[in-house]
């Protein structure tokens, strides 16, 4: 069932781009993989998944012990820094950078490690309360001041859209994104420190639309391995 549901996944991203004229390739599609078993996403990696995405710090550092070690770790969920510490010494991509104590601390764990850890910064683009991340105005100050910190490199903007039934109503809050991290671009063209390469947007319920709005990268949990149950222990 996870395989069929790559294939439709897979089929929708390229269709989505074909639609807009984008490379199929410019988009990377993370399986997120949070309260589901070893066993689903074993059966996701023999299908050729090379990207999980989780939301919890422990969850994540057990699976990456127990999983092949050519596994891109995307964190996706909110952070808390006194954990921070657990991630460096693995993690791909930290998507959820929503203030400067977060990056600070990042920063502070990867230069012990001597690394520079990539990240994106999270826009709570519909301000909604139930939203980790930053409004859009604050977002060039925090870029200024987390890119000044050496161990940690800002790749561009991650959102969350809000849950809606039809993926049309999340269109403006992509495009508003997308014109974000171009203007950010612009403004940084001189610092080798920001790139806004890339665009995390678009879940199950809208993926399509965002990558036709720009999304480099989809984050898919439901469409690839069902519904979650929050109350099952593994
Ligand atoms: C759970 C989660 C997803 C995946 O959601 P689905 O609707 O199941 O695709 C994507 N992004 C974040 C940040 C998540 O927490």
């Amino acid at each position: 069932m996870i395989k069929d549901n790559l294939d439709i996944v897979k089929e929708n991203i390229i269709n989505a781009c074909k639609k807009v004229g984008r490379n199929p390739d410019e988009v990377t599609l993370i399986a997120v993989s949070k309260t589901k078993p070893l066993c689903d996403l074993q059966e996701a990696y023999d299908y050729g998944i090379r990207q999980f995405g989780e939301n919890k710090v422990q969850e994540m550092t057990d699976k990456h012990q127990q999983l092949p070690d050519d596994i891109n770790w995307h964190m996706i969920g909110h952070l808390q820094r006194n954990k921070v510490k657990y991630l460096i010494p693995y993690v791909s991509l930290i998507h959820s950078v929503d203030s400067l104590r977060l990056a600070e601390e990042i920063s502070k764990q990867a230069a012990k490690e001597n690394k520079v850890i990539s990240a994106l910064i999270e826009v709570n683009i519909a301000h909604e309360d139930s939203k980790f991340g930053i409004s859009e105005n604050e977002v060039f100050e925090l870029v200024d001041a987390i890119s000044k910190l050496p161990n940690i490199a800002i790749k561009g903007l991650m959102t969350i859209a809000p849950y809606v039934t039809d993926p049309e109503d999340n269109r403006k809050f992509f495009r508003q994104i997308k014109k974000l991290s171009v203007d950010i671009a612009q403004k940084n063209a001189d610092n080798i420190r920001v790139n806004m390469d890339v665009l995390s947007m678009g879940m199950t319920g809208d993926y399509m639309v965002a990558i036709e709005e720009g999304a480099t990268m989809v984050r898919v949990g439901t469409g690839i391995f069902g519904e979650r149950n929050y109350n099952a222990k593994e």
